[in-house]
């Protein structure tokens, strides 16, 4: 198979990383959760204390954040200063921290080379809000996926709940609502589709029907 990139961008909780997951593992090639990188940046700020929104200490403390990424049986690790942190950042407010953070010119820059050195070695689906435009304006493919906020927040209450999580389900909607605003208004690689992405709006999809609509948007780009 030739080297094939798949950058699948859309708002938070449109189910970017389950469905990329699933690809990946029908395709065989490696799945890339971009998100990862900026909720560990916004752990490493939460724990020094530093404000999220400050573009100055948020910059300031770049030189000295080492950040990488693995990939096992597990899927991919996020390793911060030699931490496997990829468990740890899977919270409400590390998803605040990274959207602040991620709003910051220095932080996308800072990161900027470790999605694109991927993308060179690797067959990959990328998951994220600036792959199509951004980190890969050439990949082979360029998903958009969408859903209502409705649906979204619907989903990520049904996860957290899962995972223990303690929260109501209209603090979940208001938090997707407030991250969406942050990631689509902001002047830096605001989550909008590349020209010549394709939509995918899945609000009324189940999960099979999302990935099998997927699967023949990536055989029609690759095969037509
Ligand atoms: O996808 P995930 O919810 O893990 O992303 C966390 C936050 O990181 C998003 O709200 C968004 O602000 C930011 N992000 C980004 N660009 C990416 C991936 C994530 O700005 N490529």
């Amino acid at each position: 198979m030739e080297k094939i990139r798949i950058a699948l961008d859309g708002p938070s909780g449109a189910g970017k990383s389950s469905l990329a997951k699933a690809i990946a593992k029908n395709m065989g090639i490696v799945y890339v959760d971009t998100g990862a990188l900026y909720r560990s940046i916004g752990l490493y700020v939460n724990r020094q204390g530093i404000d999220p929104h400050s573009p100055e200490a948020v910059a300031a403390c770049l030189p000295d954040i080492a950040l990488s990424l693995a990939f096992n049986e597990q899927g991919q690790r996020v390793i911060l200063n030699g931490e496997d942190v990829s468990d740890k950042i899977r919270t409400p407010e590390m998803s605040m921290y990274a959207s602040a953070v991620s709003a910051i010119p220095a932080v996308r820059a800072f990161l900027l080379e470790t999605q694109r050195a991927i993308t060179r070695t690797s067959s990959v689906i990328m998951d994220g809000r600036d792959i199509g435009t951004v980190i890969i304006p050439d990949a082979e493919v360029k998903i958009f996926l969408v859903a209502s906020p409705e649906a979204r927040a619907k989903r990520r209450y049904a996860e957290l709940l899962a995972k223990g999580e303690t929260c109501t389900y209209e603090e979940v909607l208001s938090d997707m609502i407030q991250r969406d605003k942050n990631d689509s208004g902001r002047a830096i690689a605001p989550a909008i589709p590349a020209e010549d992405a394709v939509f995918l709006d899945n609000s009324d999809l189940t999960f099979d029907e999302t990935v099998e609509a997927a699967l023949a948007m990536i055989r029609e780009k690759t095969e037509g």
